[in-house]
């Protein structure tokens, strides 16, 4: 069953004139990185994600959203691209996908090769000044804080903070650019998301209002099934794997 459906899928990606693909936590799990929402170990059933996931979390208790970025940080870095991301990178230099907006954070997708790549909750190797705006590595804060416990700007004194979106923050401008991507796309590939998480969830309806096809790659069902194209209810690591042998990717 999942084979024909990765037969009709490697097909409609040959069609496509502007396939694009759809990332979340899920394709990262294989690189030993916790989801979000997942059933297993998912992230936020071992933390608060109000304290350490929010912008109210980090002006509240700075010092422990410090602490839970020393030892994120630590786990972020150690992991490595699957094949799940090594195939969509391949995707992409054959010329078959065109981008990828992804909701993770973990640089992974850069890692594995993706060029046209739009990460619409930042990406955890940068970071920020709260107040003027200015870039750093998420590295040099993170010695801040070892070294002097806060984090401040060298320029203005402001707070620095790792380079994510935190709840009850705004997106940044991937996020047009991505949508502007959905409205290129005649197939979209949603890999490994929930689809819970909005903005970012409503680009689903508006690339099959635009018509294109959706195809949802998952191992739990998503609030978007019902309406889309193919549901391939999987472990992406597999059906990935599956899927470059019969679009002849793996040499
Ligand atoms: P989510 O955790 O809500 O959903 C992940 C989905 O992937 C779940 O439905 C889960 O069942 C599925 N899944 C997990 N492993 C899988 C596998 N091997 N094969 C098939 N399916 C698998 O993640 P989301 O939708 O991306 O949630 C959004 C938020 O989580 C984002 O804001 C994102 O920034 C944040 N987040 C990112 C990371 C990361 O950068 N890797 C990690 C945790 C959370
Ligand atoms: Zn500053």
């Amino acid at each position: 069953m999942i084979d024909a459906q990765l037969k009709q899928l490697a097909g409609w990606i040959e069609e496509a004139r502007y396939a694009i693909a759809l990332t979340g936590a899920g394709v990262s799990t294989e690189s030993g990185i916790p989801d979000f929402r997942g059933a297993d170990c998912g992230l936020w059933k071992m933390v608060d994600p109000f304290k350490v996931a929010s912008i109210d979390g980090f002006f509240s208790d700075t010092h422990g959203f410090y602490d839970f970025w020393l030892w994120r940080f630590a786990k972020l870095s150690s992991a490595a691209p699957n094949i799940t991301h090594l195939s969509l990178a391949r995707l992409e230099s054959r010329g078959l996908l065109k981008a990828i907006i992804t909701q993770n954070i973990d640089n992974l997708h850069h890692l594995a090769g993706t060029t046209r790549l739009y990460e619409v909750h930042g990406n955890y190797t940068r970071g920020v000044c709260i107040d003027c705006h200015n870039k750093i590595d998420t590295a040099k804060i993170l010695a801040k804080v070892s070294r002097e416990k806060l984090a401040r700007c060298d320029d203005c004194g402001g707070l620095l903070k790792p380079d994510v979106v935190l709840f009850g923050e705004m997106l940044p401008p991937a996020f047009m650019d991505g949508l502007k991507e959905v409205l290129r796309a005649d197939l979209l590939l949603v890999l490994g998301s929930s689809l819970e998480v909005y903005p970012v969830a409503d680009l689903v309806p508006q690339a099959k209002q635009n018509g294109a096809r959706v195809v949802v790659l998952n191992r739990e069902e998503t609030p978007f099934d019902g309406s889309a194209n193919l549901v391939i209810s999987c472990e992406l690591g597999a059906a990935m794997g599956r899927l470059s042998e019969l679009l002849d990717l793996t040499h």
